[in-house]
């Protein structure tokens, strides 16, 4: 059997794909309702949950979505799965 090989990614080394970008997502944070649903299908882990401020963290307020614009690509999948179509894609 032939023996396979582990390649770790580096976040460092990952090429900035945010330069593909022609379409940007805009979220709409009063929308946003902290489901999270958008999070795994962004093909570039480019979206994580964050609170806005640090009273919203105090009173357990949901997180909301936030984009890295370094590397999102702005394919638009996040867009499309948003159960309240909380991201709109705008040309950049
Ligand atoms: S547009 Fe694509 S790459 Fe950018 S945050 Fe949404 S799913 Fe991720
Ligand atoms: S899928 Fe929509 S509502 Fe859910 S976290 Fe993402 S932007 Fe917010």
């Amino acid at each position: 059997m032939e023996e396979g090989a582990i390649i770790k990614h580096n976040i460092k080394k990952a090429p900035k794909t945010g330069e593909w970008r022609y379409m940007k997502p805009e979220v709409d944070k009063e929308k946003c309702i902290g489901c999270s649903t958008c999070v795994p299908f962004c093909p570039e882990a480019a979206i994580d949950m964050k609170h806005e401020t640090r009273d919203m963290k105090q009173k357990n307020k949901k997180p909301k979505a936030d984009i890295d614009y370094e590397y999102c690509k702005g394919c638009g999948v996040c867009a499309e799965v948003c159960p309240v179509k909380a991201i709109v894609m705008r040309k950049k």
